[in-house]
């Protein structure tokens, strides 16, 4: 059985990553979406909050499950008898962090593969963060949040002085 695991700090989930949960879930025999607890980001929403927000937008595909984590992510994928890591790729900046994270994780763990999804075109600007931008000045988010959270993004966002 092929599991992957789909590690990021989806803070919060945008249209760019539950497409990539989408084509992963064709491929895969199950995905595994997995929070991350990041010590480099000052996260929006709480890891609680994150994976409500994911669990809300999965609920249509029946081979997805949402997880928190902590710690390296090759470690939580073995715990979860994943061998297969999914990672998304916008741009070039994208690609070589990305390759140094895939190499590194083949360092620690040779039995671990990642795979990575290229954005469809018309998500391939959109990230986290400019989504939050956007709504703290009121913009339009329709296109860029899932609709399941889009509402609680806005209240939280609207008017903030910072991320
Ligand atoms: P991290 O903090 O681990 O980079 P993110 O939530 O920012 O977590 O991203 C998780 C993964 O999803 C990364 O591989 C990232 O490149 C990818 N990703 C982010 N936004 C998009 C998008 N719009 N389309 C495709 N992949 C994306």
């Amino acid at each position: 059985m092929a599991i992957a695991m789909y590690p990021g700090s989806f803070d919060p989930i945008t249209k760019g990553h539950l497409d990539i949960i989408e084509r992963a879930s064709k491929m895969f025999d199950e995905v595994i979406v997995a929070v991350m607890v990041n010590p480099r980001k000052n996260c929006t929403f709480t890891l609680e909050e994150r994976i409500t927000q994911i669990q809300k937008c999965v609920k249509k595909y029946s081979n997805v499950k949402v997880v928190s984590g902590s710690g390296l992510t090759v470690d939580l994928a073995k715990k979860l008898n994943a061998n297969i890591l999914i990672r998304g790729i916008r741009a070039v900046a994208d690609y070589e962090y990305e390759l140094s994270q895939a190499t590194t994780n083949m360092m620690l763990n040779k039995d671990i593969e990642t795979v990575f999804l290229v954005a469809k075109p018309e998500f391939s600007f959109l990230s986290s963060s400019i989504a939050k931008e956007i709504a703290i000045f009121g913009g339009d988010i329709g296109n860029m949040i899932p609709k399941e959270i889009e509402e609680e993004v806005n209240e939280r966002l609207l008017n903030k002085t910072s991320l």
